[in-house]
């Protein structure tokens, strides 16, 4: 992708998380990332079973379609995946950092 990224804070210092249970998989955060974070699939079984009564009923109308984060390691916090999602499914969650050793 060729997008001017908006870069905040050096790789590694946050991830995008999914709430699974609002993802439908609409892949505006895969068209979005500049560093292509994000692929949209079909939900795993073992999420798909942790989802509640009404989610499943969700996911199963959008196809079990979902976002997961494979390169989540080169998110650089630009936030364009979360203002993107048109379900507010994602938020950004600092790593905890290594104190000395
Ligand atoms: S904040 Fe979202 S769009 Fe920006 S680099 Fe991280 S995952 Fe990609």
């Amino acid at each position: 992708m060729s997008a001017t990224p908006d870069c905040k804070h050096p790789a590694g210092t946050f991830v995008p998380v999914i709430a699974r249970g609002k993802c439908e998989g609409k892949e505006d955060c895969v068209e979005v990332c500049p560093y292509d974070v994000f692929t949209v699939g079909r939900i795993s079984d073992e999420d798909f079973a942790a989802l509640g009564f009404f989610e499943k009923l969700k996911s199963r109308v959008h196809g079990r379609k979902t976002a997961y984060t494979p390169n989540a390691a080169a998110c650089q916090a630009c936030g364009k995946c979360v203002t993107a999602c048109p379900e507010k499914a994602i938020t950004l969650r600092r790593l905890p950092t290594l104190g000395p050793t």
